[in-house]
């Protein structure tokens, strides 16, 4: 696999369609905000698993989900660039069993 430039991938046309798909999927809801019952418009598709450590599944749907622009600053530690708790916590809550299909 091919080291996936982070600035280039966001400016492809797969990247924009699938964003597209999974704001519509989601609703244009916010998900994590929706598990506190609260109603916010998601405006960003986060990779639960990074795409820095899996760029195999940039485009794996069950992978990306839609969030609010706080919740998404949340997930992401600003000066490491890695996950925090509650990144982690999507991860872990995304990733199928693995006798599921991954699209
Ligand atoms: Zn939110
Ligand atoms: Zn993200």
């Amino acid at each position: 696999m091919k080291v996936v430039n982070k600035m280039e991938f966001y400016k492809t046309q797969s990247w924009k369609r699938k964003r597209a798909k999974i704001l519509r999927r989601d609703g244009y809801e916010c998900l994590n905000c929706k598990r506190y019952g609260k109603n916010r418009t998601a405006t960003t598709v986060h990779h639960c698993h990074p795409l820095k450590e899996r760029p195999d599944l940039r485009l794996a749907s069950w992978n990306l989900i839609s969030l609010c622009a706080e919740c998404h600053g949340k997930m992401h530690d600003r000066e490491t660039d890695k996950l925090t708790k509650l990144g982690e916590f999507w991860r872990e809550k995304v990733t199928p069993h693995p006798s599921s299909t991954v699209e």
